[in-house]
Order: structure tokens, then C-alpha cells, then sequence
């Protein structure tokens, strides 16, 4: 059975590349139907942050991939945080040491600290392992004696994993391929701490092993870690699951991976939902279709042209093997380009809801803004125009208030000295109209603008501006006819008086 999980540590927000990784998981196992976990893994006290454990959750929620077992779901693998396995994972780092594959070292923070600054001073990099095992306190350079009597006196200890020498380690990514690593190169890593907490690489094994998970699918900043885990698996006999290690995201300009700064100077969120003073995609106006559509398609192609995707359809496309080596740069211009054309695939009576809830505080006529009908024909007319529900307002304004002022441009181009006299005969025509439809005060005006002899330069461009107050905004007579005879007339009067 395919059983996957999304393992974050709750030191803070969920980054945007974070929901990805989780997104890759997400549409991978559902591709396989299998099993979406969600693991907590806290296991490092000092770097525990109050609410992000909800705030993942919720994340995860909001983009409409729940987990299938994890935290507050319990399937028979739980419980589904690190710190409420505490118990579990001595044991698995004392299997080991009687294994041979680690041991108790003793070493203190201060000598540790000044083995690395002595060999910095000497150009060199100090690596904990078999070169330098042996100066160091620790079970492999303690006779069996010395080594007990520390134990004994209750003496801080953290236990080391014993990696090899001279090996040529086979590892295998199913994104990369096949890679090969020295041993050499490798340090000891820390387990289990003094604190009688596993380290990240302890828990992490040992829970995948138990939690039965088949595919690790995470960012490639892991894959430094693959060797060392690889050598776990082995050590504890255990089948190792596969591995999938995530290009990397990229700043929209220059080199590196996007970081938070980098929202912040070109403004545009990182997280998915706010965090503290960063506004996240969904108090943004981003809609979770366009976020999870724009997010599978960084570091993943569908192998066609095709860029729109619903989340069935990125289940049934998405494999593995179509996810790039390469980084994957982030384009905040395309995240909107997404979001305007969710918009447009939405109902008109669902934008018109959002609608009103976006202008619930500005001071307009209440009983326009509580007129769901109103709302979605103005929507029908201006959503064409709109990225956000938020840019609906000021493209929709004059549908709520008389202009307070005009153009100036227009103003100037397109007010003669006849134009008073000519709204006023409009004026005359509109009164006389019953029944104040778009087409038929459009038949209307017309046959009268004909009938005079008047150009429709003289009478169309100075009622936009009057009713509107500037030269915008969709079909002028579907303005007249949505905000009614009685205002249209109002707002042509307030304009020559
Ligand atoms: N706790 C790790 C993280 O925060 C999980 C890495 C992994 O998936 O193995 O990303």
C-alpha cells in the first residue's frame, strides 16, 4: 500500500515550498490511493512555535488536501507527534549501539567548539568520524572500563551513529537517479541527544519504518541526509522506503531560494495563510484552486502545453518521474495570472457573495450592498477586468455612488459648449422611457440621437463621464439600466446644473 507523508516541524508558518511538498505527496498518493499522514515532528523543543501545528493544519485544509491519518486522526500508527513518542525511540538508538552501528560519545559542547576553531585555525574542517573518533571521548576511544564507569556516574552522553569507512554508498532518488556517495565524507551524526530527545534523523527513521510509509517525498535541502538514512535502514535492517527529493524554488530575479524577504520587497505572500505580519495568499484574495494549480507546476511539467488543472486532474496527470532536477523559478505574475482566471470560472452569485462581504464597511447605501441580485449583475459586467475580489470596488464604484469628481482629460475633450443642452433633451428622452432596459433605452437613445441628427460623439462619451466619471467601464447602457432611470437622471442633472 502507497502510504505517504508530509513531515513538518512547527517551528513557524507553513512556507508556500512547504505546501508544495506537501502538495507533491498529496497528488502522488491519491494518484495511488493510498494514504496522505501527517506527522509532527517536534522533537527540537527550543525551536517549538505555539500555533503552527494548527496553522499547518489548516493550511492544509484550506487547500483542500486534508490528511487521511495524523494529529486528531488516529489509523493505528499514532500518536502522530514526535514529542508524544518520546518512549519509543530509545530503544531503536540502544539496538544499534549493540549493533556496533553507534555509540555513547561524552564530548562536551565546550570541547567540541574548540576541536572545530583549532583546526579552522588550521585551514581545516572538523568532521566527527572515523578520522578524528579516536581523539574524542566516546565509546570507540574509552576502554570498555572507563566507558562504564561514565555510564555509571550518570555522565551527559548522546549517542553517535558509527558511519562507515571507505564505502561507496548506492543511493537512489527517483527524481535523480542514481547517486553515489564516499562514506569518507560523512560525519557521525548525533541520534539521541542529552535531553533524552532523538535528533531529526533518529525520529524520522524509525517512525517512517513504523508508520509504514513507502514513498519520501520531501525538498532537496534533504538530500544531504539520504546517505546517512539510507545507512539507517540498513543498519536496523529494515527495507528502506523510495525517495523523491523536490527541486528547490527559486527567486522570481537572481540566484537562490525564495525566501520571505523576498515577498516583502516585491509583495507578494509566501505563506498561504497570514502569519503575524505577513499577509498570506488567502487574505490576499487568492483562491485555493489557483494557488495548488500555479504550486504543481513549479518543479513539475505535465509534459504538455496545458497549464490550467484542476486538482482531479493534477491527481490523474501527476507522477514522479515528470518532476525537474532543476530549481523552479517562482513568477508572482503568473500566481495572478492564475487567480484571474479562477475568478472568471467562478458563478457570478458566488463572486457576488464575496463581493459583499469585501464592501460590508464602506459607507454605501446598505441596502444596495445586502442586494445579492444588484451585486451579481454588477459582478457579470466588470469581473472580466478583475485578478482579485478586492479590485472589484473600484471597478464598480459608480454603482454604488454618483461620482465626486470627473476626469479632468475627459473633462476637457469631451465637454463642449453644447453638451449642457444636450443632456438636458437626454434628460427628456429617459423620462419618457417605461420600461428601462439595457436594450431598450439603448434602442431609444439611439433612434433619438438619429432623429436629431446628433453624432454619437456628442452624446455618449459626456453621459459615460456623467454617470461614471470617467472613460470607463463596460456597456454604458447597462450601467443606465442597472442603476435605474431615477439615478441615471439625477447624475446627468447634478452634472449641468
Ligand atoms: N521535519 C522535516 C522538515 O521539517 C522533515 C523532512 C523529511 O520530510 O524527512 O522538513
Amino acid at each position: 500500500k502507497v502510504r505517504v507523508r508530509f513531515a513538518p516541524s512547527p517551528t513557524g508558518a507553513l512556507h508556500i515550498g512547504g505546501v508544495r511538498t506537501a502538495l507533491f505527496n498529496y497528488l502522488f498518493v491519491k494518484k495511488h490511493g493510498g494514504d496522505f499522514i501527517l506527522r509532527i515532528e517536534d522533537t527540537d523543543q527550543n525551536r517549538y512555535v505555539e500555533g503552527a501545528e494548527q496553522y499547518i493544519i489548516d493550511s492544509l485544509n484550506w487547500c483542500n488536501m486534508p490528511y487521511d491519518e495524523g494529529p486528531g486522526k488516529e489509523k493505528g500508527f499514532g500518536p502522530y507527534r514526535q514529542s508524544e513518542r518520546k518512549h519509543i525511540y530509545k530503544k531503536y538508538a540502544d539496538e544499534l549501539i549493540s549493533k556496533g552501528k553507534a555509540y555513547y560519545a561524552f564530548d562536551t559542547a565546550e570541547k567540541l567548539d574548540f576541536h572545530r576553531k583549532d583546526h579552522e585555525a588550521k585551514g581545516k574542517t572538523f568532521i566527527y568520524n572515523w578520522h578524528n573518533r579516536m581523539k574524542l571521548v566516546n565509546s570507540l576511544s574509552l576502554s570498555q572500563e572507563e566507558l562504564q564507569a561514565k555510564l555509571n556516574a550518570g555522565e551527559a552522553y548522546v549517542i553517535r551513529f558509527k558511519s562507515p569507512q571507505d564505502q561507496k554508498l548506492h543511493l537512489k532518488d527517483t527524481i535523480r537517479g542514481a547517486i553515489t556517495i564516499d562514506t569518507n565524507i560523512l560525519d557521525d551524526k548525533v541520534l539521541f541527544k542529552s535531553d533524552g530527545m532523538p535528533t531529526y534523523h533518529l525520529a524520522n527513521i524509525v517512525d517512517d519504518h513504523l508508520m509504514e510509509i513507502s514513498h519520501v517525498i520531501r525538498g532537496e535541502e534533504w538530500l544531504p541526509s539520504l546517505a546517512l538514512h539510507q545507512l539507517l535502514y540498513d543498519a536496523f535492517d529494515w527495507e528502506a522506503p523510495e525517495f523523491a527529493h523536490l527541486p528547490l524554488i527559486m527567486k522570481p530575479v537572481g540566484k537562490g531560494k525564495l525566501s520571505k524577504r523576498d515577498g516583502e520587497k516585491l509583495g507578494f505572500p509566501v505563506f498561504p495563510l497570514s502569519w503575524k505580519d505577513s499577509v498570506g495568499y488567502k487574505e490576499a484574495g487568492y483562491f485555493p484552486e489557483a494557488v495548488v494549480n500555479f504550486l504543481a507546476l513549479l518543479g513539475w511539467n505535465p509534459g504538455t502545453e496545458q497549464e490550467i488543472f484542476s486538482l482531479n486532474e493534477l491527481i490523474e496527470s501527476f507522477s514522479l518521474e515528470r518532476v525537474n532536477k532543476s530549481g523552479a523559478r517562482f513568477d508572482p505574475e503568473k500566481t495572478k495570472w492564475y487567480n484571474q482566471y479562477y475568478l472568471q470560472q467562478k458563478q457570478d452569485s458566488q463572486l457576488a457573495e464575496l463581493f459583499a462581504e469585501n464592501i460590508k464597511d464602506r459607507p454605501v447605501d446598505s441596502s444596495l450592498v445586502a442586494n445579492i441580485t444588484y451585486l451579481e449583475k454588477i459582478v457579470s459586467l466588470i469581473k472580466e477586468r478583475a485578478t482579485f475580489v478586492s479590485d472589484f470596488w473600484n471597478l464598480s464604484d459608480y454603482f454604488f455612488i454618483p461620482p465626486a469628481a470627473y476626469g479632468e482629460k475627459a473633462l476637457k475633450k469631451q465637454w463642449k459648449e453644447d453638451t449642457p443642452d444636450i443632456m438636458n433633451k437626454l434628460i427628456t428622452v429617459l423620462e419618457s422611457i417605461s420600461s428601462f432596459s439595457s436594450l431598450n433605452v439603448e434602442k431609444i437613445v439611439k433612434e433619438w440621437i438619429t432623429e436629431q441628427e446628433l453624432s454619437f460623439g456628442k452624446v455618449m462619451p459626456p453621459l459615460r463621464l456623467v454617470i461614471v466619471g470617467d472613460m470607463k467601464g463596460p456597456h454604458i447602457f447597462d450601467i443606465l439600466a442597472l442603476i435605474g432611470k431615477e439615478q441615471s437622471i439625477s447624475r446627468i442633472k447634478k452634472a449641468i446644473e
